[in-house]
């Protein structure tokens, strides 16, 4: 089997203080193919979490007094620590969420990728005034302790490229996985254990009640956090009581938009994987499809052509292509909007096969046309279910676009560079992608607008995030 790089059951620890530590109580993780127990993690008690808060805000001190070099070599040894054993990760990746075994080493690919320019970031100083009286400098100092929260669709990406700003700028570090998927993240905390001193970088996992517990904690200076909007907005009525910093990346409800100068069925493939990788479950997902009238028919067909081609199933399976949902809580949801679009009579343009239980399945859909106030275009589905709508102007499909509360990303497919620069400019969306879908690269600031966020991550983002300026400010005699 595909699967078989990793050891059964998984049993990963919490990496504590510089030990590494199984924990007063466990939980199990199952697999959302066949919905079976692939292994155990720690569920961390609120003792433990105080060990942890203590121990990171111990190290602070000393960690942030290094060199930025000294730093620097330490984080450096992630990328090559995980590499080592990708395909165990990989697989554990598979086992635990459901993505291809393909989709799962892509994410530890992005990963390192990212790893590897984080290492090389700078603390930038500027000279504000350099006079015959003064001279007045600002330096980014870091902020402390920083809780780093993330999601079950990327388990590792999205978790483990928090890590080294924080840490090369001179915080410590908290992180806390999914409840769902903490075995990979664990599993390189246990390889990369030995890099830091005991509390500079501390990895935890636990139930849905470890979240509130850690953004509530008062050792907690600045909360990275990667999630659903609606989890978004109690962490930030959470961290107004001791004003802890806070970047937020939340959902969308990425819209595409393609005008009818593109060839439909080149678009219509770059389209579908837009769509539908990762079984839908991608923030910046394109999660509405406009596209202009003259197209639509042609359009519609070449995207069913594609789906047509899918197979939906276990993704340790080589063939596969679409893997499951990855927990019940959502497939419950996805499976919700697919009978509202049929109670309310939508047309089904495609639904393809998908597996029966036990695990959580959903066939690739597309809806054909539904109106503006369906909850399945309203609505993130974060599942492989597909709205289709026509439009026929620039600025009617702009309007439609922006219509949300969310603001995440956008792409817009079409062969006219000016109109693809002005529309780019009015879609109110942290990042437009042209002519392609869901690239990110640590250079480029991400993160959301309206609903969809606060602050940004990567770019220049990546150590402002993590930082603020202390001016400093010296009189000459
Ligand atoms: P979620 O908000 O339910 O959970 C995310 C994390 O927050 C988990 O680790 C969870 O344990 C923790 N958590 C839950 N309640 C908490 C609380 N009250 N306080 C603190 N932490 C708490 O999100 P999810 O269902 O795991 O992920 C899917 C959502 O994440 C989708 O909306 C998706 O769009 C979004 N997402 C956004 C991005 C982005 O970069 N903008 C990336 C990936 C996913």
């Amino acid at each position: 089997m595909p699967d078989g790089a990793f050891a059964r059951p998984v049993t990963v620890n919490m990496l504590i203080d510089g030990a590494l530590v199984p924990g007063a109580a466990r939980m199990e993780v199952i697999n959302p193919a066949t919905t079976e127990v692939i292994g155990t993690a720690p569920r961390c008690t609120q003792a433990e979490l105080s060990q942890v808060m203590q121990a990171a805000r111990a190290a602070y001190p000393g960690w942030a007094a290094l060199d930025i070099e000294e730093r620097r070599a330490a984080v450096s040894q992630i990328k090559p620590a995980i590499e080592a054993h990708a395909d165990e990760i990989a697989a554990i990746q598979t086992a635990e969420q459901g993505k291809t075994l393909t989709a799962a080493r892509g994410e530890l690919a992005s990963l390192t990728r990212f790893l590897a320019r984080q290492a090389t970031l700078e603390l930038p100083i500027v000279v504000n005034e350099d006079t015959p009286e003064r001279i007045s400098t600002t330096y980014r100092v870091p902020l402390g302790v920083v809780a780093a929260i993330s999601p079950w669709n990327f388990p590792v990406l999205l978790a483990w490229w928090k890590i080294v700003p924080a840490l090369l700028a001179g915080n410590t570090v908290v992180l806390k996985p999914a409840p769902q998927t903490p075995l990979a993240a664990l599993r390189i905390a246990e390889l990369v254990a030995k890099l830091f001193p005991a509390g500079v970088l501390q990895v935890i996992s636990g139930g849905d009640e470890l979240g509130p517990w850690l953004t509530a904690h008062p050792e907690v200076d600045k909360i990275s956090f990667t999630g659903s909007t609606a989890t978004g907005r109690k962490v930030m009525e959470g961290a107004g009581a001791s004003l802890k910093r806070l970047t937020l990346e939340l959902g969308g409800n990425d819209p595409a938009l393609v005008f009818d100068d593109v060839d439909p069925v080149a678009a219509a493939t770059k389209v579908f994987w837009a769509a539908f990788a990762n079984a839908g479950q991608i923030c910046i997902a394109s999660k509405r499809i406009y596209v202009q009238r003259a197209i639509y028919p042609a359009f519609r067909d070449a995207l069913i052509a594609v789906a047509q081609q899918v197979k939906v199933g276990n993704g340790a399976e080589p063939d596969t292509m679409v893997g499951p949902i990855q927990n019940r809580t959502q497939f419950d949801r996805v499976t919700e909007l697919l009978a509202d679009c049929r109670s309310n009579g939508y047309d089904f343009a495609f639904q393809g096969a998908a597996p029966q239980g036990p695990g959580f399945f959903v066939p690739v859909t597309i809806i054909d046309n539904p109106p503006d106030s369906a909850r399945i275009v309203r609505e993130e589905q974060f599942g492989p279910v597909l709205p289709l709508m026509v439009f026929d102007t620039e600025d009617e499909v702009i309007a439609r676009a922006n219509d949300t509360e969310y603001g995440l990303a956008a792409t817009i497919w079409t062969e006219d560079m000016e109109r693809a620069a002005r529309v780019s400019r009015r879609l109110e969306a942290g990042t437009v992608w042209i002519n392609e879908a869901i690239y990110l690269s640590p250079d480029a600031a991400f993160g959301g607008r309206k609903q969809s966020g606060l602050g940004a991550e990567h770019g220049d983002d990546a150590i402002l995030s993590v930082t603020e300026p202390q001016t400093v400010v010296m009189r000459r005699a």
